[in-house]
């Protein structure tokens, strides 16, 4: 058969293109929730927790049975010794961040780091003192910031200036350079999500950067819901700082480590305000234990502790499939992917629905966000009765991530005819 022959509506296209789909093979990678009946939910909500990689469990394991076996000599003599465990993500993470190697680590958990980066790098001084987020930033964000505006003495309120849609529920670049226009010069720090969860609008991050520097502000993006969905480039970006969490995306399970990007011109400098731990310490010296601390040259000098090695495994597990697919490659499946899911949509559930992410694929990643025009209060519940779990927010938009790495074209089509019923009332 041929696909132009077929419907897209057809249940037949959507099976035909996972045929043909050279990334397919990469679902079979991994773990599915189960219904009652066993039979896998269509998941679409590795937006807050990616699926279970098939080998995160035999990785886990491997380092309980070394600390069994080898007790404190597994930090050097495991199959992955302990001591550098974090360096097996580097590479991998650097990948996924468009970064060099030195630029990136994985550590602690996302706010926590949100902090550390913004002990460096928000520095009120004058009259620039304020920060910038997005309106609708995710509430850890926002309590973060203001706690950092707090602490600084400034008021949580007054020093935050915030950017309010104004285009439907997004925000256009040219409304934010307008922004800089007005407030670059008050402006100390930019912190905004690369794609927001809730709207899963992704800025353009280059532009912004560079409107920003132009108007000598700093920026940082928190990319949550952009590692492993986009195709980064956080270097050539030019981007200050940036920060994710190991378990949405990317798959690292519950709480998994998170990862930080710092751009090299603000390596290997003794002038930057930082909270110090041993982890940061230069290695060839870390166990002679000095007293005065030598910040290793690379990311990695913003470490504190010594990492947690079980959820390291699990993300490291995960990892290796990314640098498997290759993320440019997993971006162009995702492309797609939504592409389709939107054009089901619409053309199934048009009167019902409007959908508030942009329709543009540069402004958006694998995230649609649906607003439902009479909202059924349990639709989720309904869903996930029929089968599917995705994610709502009051008062009326459901979140759903088509995820490229094991998510398929006929996963879309089956949601769209589960939620078709439930609108219609069948
Ligand atoms: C998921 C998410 C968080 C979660 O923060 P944790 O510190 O990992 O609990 C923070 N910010 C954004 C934008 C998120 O999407």
């Amino acid at each position: 058969m041929n696909s132009s022959a077929i419907s897209p509506t057809d249940l037949n296209f959507a099976l035909e293109q996972d045929n043909y789909d050279p990334q397919a093979h990469f679902r079979g990678r991994f773990h599915f929730p189960e219904t009652e009946s066993g039979e896998s939910f269509i998941y679409f909500s590795g937006n807050s927790l990616g699926l279970q990689p098939d080998t995160a469990e035999q990785y886990i394991t491997e380092e309980l049975d070394a600390w069994k076996k080898l007790g404190v000599e597994g930090h050097l003599n495991a199959k992955r010794p302990w001591l550098p465990y974090h360096e097996l993500l580097t590479q991998y993470t650097a990948e996924i961040a468009g970064a060099f190697e030195k630029e990136v680590v994985v550590m602690n958990s996302l706010t926590v780091n949100l902090h550390l980066l913004m002990t460096s790098f928000y520095r009120p001084k004058g009259k620039r003192k304020k920060i910038l987020i997005e309106d609708n930033a995710f509430p850890s964000d926002r309590y973060a910031v203001q706690s950092q505006l707090k602490i600084h003495g400034n008021h949580p309120k007054e020093g935050l200036i915030i950017l309010n849609p104004d285009q439907g529920d997004t925000i256009t670049t040219e409304w934010i350079f307008d922004c800089f226009h007005h407030h670059g010069h008050e402006i100390a720090l930019v912190l905004i999500g690369g794609v927001n969860y809730y709207t899963g609008q992704a800025f353009d991050m280059k532009a912004i950067t560079k409107k920003a520097h132009e108007y000598g502000c700093l920026v940082g993006f928190d990319l949550a819901h952009g590692a492993g969905n986009l195709h980064l480039k956080l270097h050539d970006w030019d981007v200050d700082f940036a920060a994710w969490c190991g378990y949405k995306y990317l798959n690292g399970g519950p709480g998994a480590p998170s990862g930080v990007f710092i751009h090299e011109r603000h390596l290997g400098k003794s002038d930057i305000p930082r909270f110090e731990g041993w982890w940061g310490h230069d290695k060839s010296t870390r166990f002679q234990m000095p007293d005065k601390f030598v910040p290793t040259a690379t990311a990695e000098a913003w470490q504190l502790s010594n990492p947690p090695i079980f959820s390291m495994a699990s993300l490291l597990a995960s990892l290796e499939i990314f640098h498997e697919a290759g993320i440019e490659s997993l971006r162009k499946k995702s492309e797609k992917l939504t592409s389709y899911l939107e054009l089901l949509l619409k053309s199934e559930l048009n009167e019902h629905i409007t959908i508030i992410t942009p329709v543009s694929v540069r402004g958006r990643g694998c995230q649609l966000s649906i607003r439902l025009k009479n909202p059924i209060y349990n639709t989720i519940d309904i869903l996930r009765e029929k089968g599917a779990v995705c994610d709502w927010r009051d008062p009326d938009v459901l979140r759903v991530a088509p995820v490229p790495l094991y998510n398929s074209f006929a996963d879309c089509h089956q949601f769209v005819h589960l939620l078709k019923e439930i609108l219609n009332g069948s």
